[in-house]
């Protein structure tokens, strides 16, 4: 993720924290510090908030060890403002499994609200008004802290861990990708029942607002990921890798870039390596254009492409060379041959939709 600092490592996982969520750090100590109650208020809440983030680490520690007990390793986690998103190497597809790792997130704040509630005798009621940065009681709004953090995760939509709990129970009776789209559906309508609650009751709220829209939005970007997932099953790179495409020798200069642009449709120019048969890097119209005016047409497009260090093969997985293609700063990713490196392809986002296009229109005719 991007703007994103690494933390440290624990258990092969890397912990990062978004920059967002230093910024609430700040937000809060400046207004626990500003409404007067001075610098031990301030740090007071800031250790406060530090804390609830620890939960938060080993709430998402929780889906990460539940996950590798089924052979899936969890590469990093980052923190926002709204909790941590632990990035999976891929979730589980058996129903079972995944209800199994979605719920142990939840399960860690459970034991830690008991503990404190055990251990200090401290009881308390969650209300819409409870005040957690009022200062003092710090265990009390600890534990009703980690209250609500189960009663947000089991809200029923995506990205929210509940949603993957709906998905999961739904999938037990259907199709996976059905279920999704079901589970999708119905955060969707949830998120939107809350927003018009919210707009006929003039009760106005931010934040609420704010999960909404990222519930509406997560909701539909995981139903279309499923859905491609579902139409690119069983498709290699070869099946939809660009073959047809212009290159340009390592010793290229922007006026051969240029002349190559205006020769046809292609706007993106592989940059082969001395050897003339890998690729070297990428020349993109923008960066062409720019370093046109800036440089003129004899400099060498070497100095102006971009680096594109990552690269596929033809009998690769599409599903896994696209996850490839959208880490990388590329807007095309290679496709060397396994033998001799020589660019046999380029992946592109563009030709890839074509393919789906072509494929999805072919299903079609045999149904
Ligand atoms: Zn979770």
């Amino acid at each position: 993720m991007k703007w994103s600092f690494r933390l440290f490592t624990l258990a092969g996982t890397e912990v990062r924290v978004h920059a967002t969520f230093l910024l609430l750090l700040l937000f809060v100590a400046g207004q626990s510090f500003l409404s007067g109650q001075g610098l031990p208020a301030a740090l007071e809440s800031t250790l406060f908030i530090i804390t609830i983030f620890a939960c938060v680490v080993l709430h998402e520690f929780g889906h990460v060890l539940a996950a590798r007990g089924y052979g899936i390793r969890t590469p990093d986690i980052t923190l926002l403002p709204i909790g941590g998103v632990a990035r999976l190497e891929r979730m589980p597809r058996k129903p079972s499994q995944e209800l199994v790792v979605a719920i142990c997130g939840p399960l860690v704040n459970v034991i830690i609200a008991t503990v404190i509630y055990l251990g200090f005798g401290i009881s308390a009621v969650l209300h819409p008004g409870y005040d957690f940065l009022k200062s003092g009681n710090f265990f009390e709004k600890l534990m009703m802290w980690n209250v609500l953090m189960v009663a947000f995760n089991l809200i029923p939509a995506f990205p929210m861990d509940g949603g993957r709990v709906l998905r999961a129970l739904l999938a037990m009776f259907l199709e996976y990708g059905h279920a999704t789209r079901m589970a999708a559906s119905i955060g969707q309508g949830l998120a939107m029942v809350v927003s018009i609650y919210m707009l006929l009751n003039h009760t106005f709220q931010p934040m609420l607002l704010l999960i909404c829209f990222f519930v509406f939005m997560a909701a539909g970007q995981e139903a279309a990921t499923v859905t491609q997932q579902e139409v690119t099953r069983n498709l290699r790179v070869r099946d939809a890798m660009l073959t047809d495409f212009r290159s340009l020798p390592f010793e290229s200069t922007l006026r051969d870039g240029v002349t190559l642009l205006l020769a046809g449709s292609q706007q993106d120019f592989p940059v082969l390596d001395a050897h003339g048969s890998g690729m070297q890097g990428m020349l993109t119209r923008h960066d062409l254009i720019s370093a046109l005016a800036e440089k003129g047409p004899g400099h060498p497009v070497v100095e102006v492409m971009r680096p594109c260090p990552a690269s596929t093969q033809p009998a690769s997985e599409l599903t896994q060379a696209l996850e490839i293609l959208s880490a990388s700063d590329c807007t095309a990713l290679p496709v060397l041959d396994p033998i001799d490196g020589k660019l046999v392809g380029l992946l592109t986002t563009e030709n890839v939709g074509e393919t789906l296009m072509v494929r999805a229109a072919l299903m079609k005719l045999r149904a």
